[in-house]
């Protein structure tokens, strides 16, 4: 089958933002026909969606996963395995356009391939670009494929830029963020805040290391790299807004004094319906869908809501925000540095690796003195400059944890 217009794949399926897709697709019947699925967990929901979509291809993490996928479909399809077979699945001759909602660094290299195959991306996954974005935009300029995000501040900001194409750049975009759970508390309540609570986000049900990175607005900067590589904008001309309504997601604002913004419901389908609308089209770079595709969210009732809110984010408490401020300003691998030390980080204050876990306040620490080691960024040339990047912030940030601990067991000896 060739790649007509709909022909989708979609990479991390059983995902929020992939069975979120799904239903999308669901939604409108005729529009999109499902070519491939791929999941790393959760093989029972891929197998139900493969049974209701009939994929070309599945694409799975290990042969394991490969044996129980093919018993349970009876053997008639197609299964790519591994990181490699993400990038098979990405290229996949049937499909047209790929929505990349792989978690992490693992969905750099799908991307990657997809756009040198000419396909087209809705992108969900914000590490290719945080990481990545250099190699993205090289990659772009040498391919007919259109890339839509599909993060909500980043949908919103494209949206708004569309309707002012024929006026130049805008003067600033804004992201909004909500402010995570940790909005109004004291400086040294966040400090000490207990995982529990950070993974308790207000408006948006995620899993617990993007809500970490939403309390500490780490996730809100790492969105402004994102923004950076996507629209072709120094950092000094994004800005970041809270809103803890989350009914505005992003702003560009022009020369004559205009704001544009773009208000939906806090509902990922209705970003991942624009995209896969923009997409739907046989040169979606030159010529752009026409037909709106319906996302099932609910529609805004302004009246209802009554008033919105406004404030500046304060990078005292959420020192975070600044630290992406200046992995952008000092440019080349810094991002990466600073994203994987982040993973790391947080990794340590869920509890989720052996070694001693860091308190909150500690995150943005552990990420301050990483990157203050990287005394010259490196520029990116290649997928393994960023994976070599990678490594090394992943142990520094593993020694800054260690020596944190070992200064926290000293200080509690000099107590007693
Ligand atoms: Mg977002």
């Amino acid at each position: 089958m060739s790649a007509q217009i709909g022909n989708l794949a979609i990479l991390g399926a059983t995902g929020s933002v992939g069975t979120q897709a799904l239903s999308v697709v669901r939604e409108n019947p005729g529009a999109y026909s499902v070519q491939v699925l791929t999941a790393r967990r959760n093989l029972e929901l891929l197998i139900e969606q493969a049974k209701e979509f009939r994929p070309a291809l599945i694409g799975v993490a290990d042969a394991a996963s490969a044996d129980v996928v093919r018993a349970a479909l009876g053997g008639a399809v197609d299964i790519a395995i591994g990181e490699e077979g993400l990038e098979t699945a990405a290229v996949h001759p049937s499909v047209h356009t790929v929505l990349c909602a792989v978690v992490g660094f693992a969905g750099l290299r799908p991307t990657l391939a997809a756009i040198k195959a000419n396909k087209h991306i809705a992108l969900a996954n914000k590490e290719s670009l945080v990481a990545g974005g250099d190699l993205v935009n090289r990659a772009l300029e040498k391919s007919t494929s259109a890339i839509v995000p599909v993060d909500s501040e980043h949908s919103s900001v494209f949206q708004c830029l569309l309707s002012r194409t024929c006026q130049g750049q805008p003067r600033r975009i804004i992201l909004t963020a909500s402010g995570g759970p940790f909005l109004d508390l004291s400086r040294e309540e966040v400090y000490h805040a207990p995982p529990e609570r950070a993974v308790r986000h207000p408006r948006w049900n995620m899993g617990p290391k993007i809500s970490v990175d939403s309390a500490s607005l780490m996730n809100k900067g790492l969105e402004v790299i994102e923004a950076a590589k996507l629209f072709n904008l120094p950092g000094e001309r994004i800005e970041v807004l809270i809103h803890p309504e989350t009914i505005v997601h992003g702003l560009a604002e022009y020369d004559d004094g205009t704001m544009l913004a773009a208000l939906y419901q806090t509902d990922m389908r209705v970003p991942i319906a624009f995209a896969l609308s923009y997409l739907r089209s046989d040169d979606p770079k030159q010529r752009p869908g026409t037909q709106v595709t319906a996302s099932g969210a609910s529609f805004l009732d302004l009246a209802k809501q009554g008033s919105l809110h406004f404030r500046a984010p304060d990078t005292e408490r959420f020192p975070a925000l600044a630290l992406c401020y200046e992995a952008l300003d000092r440019g080349g691998d810094m991002p990466t540095v600073l994203n994987a030390a982040n993973e790391i980080a947080v990794e340590s204050y869920l509890g989720v690796c052996s070694s001693s876990a860091i308190c909150f306040g500690q995150i943005s620490e552990v990420v301050a003195r990483v990157m203050a080691r990287r005394e010259q960024p490196k520029a990116l040339e290649s997928v393994n400059d960023i994976v070599r990047a990678d490594a090394w912030a992943r142990e520094q940030a593993s020694n800054v944890i260690a020596e944190l601990a070992v200064r926290q067991v000293e200080s509690r000896l000099a107590l007693t």
